[in-house]
């Protein structure tokens, strides 16, 4: 029996479900610490942004060390995501730039939302080989 567990990516244009093939519940680098050593002591983990949190990793983690628990397609989907919420905010930021003083003045600049990971569902399955 093994464990997966299906998780949200949700931008506000558009949302995916993947599955990560792992039980895993904490940060693999920091192993739920939320912490790592450092010669100058103890400094929060830049992989889950010291929450300690697996999933937290998908938001942090530059790196995409977390590749490894997912299939191809769902990597390539992580990525449209996370390269379509990056790119709404720029556009939005475009599109604040190029209105008149007159305008801006009525319209907010824009902010810059988090993308939203969350895990939906552990998914409990009998390997087959
Ligand atoms: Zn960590």
């Amino acid at each position: 029996m093994s464990r997966c567990m299906k998780i949200l990516f949700k931008t506000r244009y558009a949302e995916i479900i993947v599955t990560a093939k792992t039980n895993r519940k904490t940060c693999q680098v920091c192993n739920g610490s939320g912490q790592y050593d450092t010669c100058e002591g103890k400094d929060d983990c830049d992989y889950c942004g010291g929450s300690g949190d697996f999933i937290s990793m998908f938001e942090h983690d530059t790196y995409s060390n977390y590749q490894k628990y997912f299939s191809k397609d769902d990597i390539e989907k992580i990525d449209m995501i996370k390269k379509l919420h990056e790119f709404t905010f720029y556009r939005d930021v475009y599109a604040h730039s190029s209105l008149s003083d007159q305008q801006a003045k009525n319209i907010k600049y824009p902010e810059e939302e988090n993308l939203i990971v969350r895990k939906i569902q552990w998914i409990d399955k009998n390997l087959q080989r």
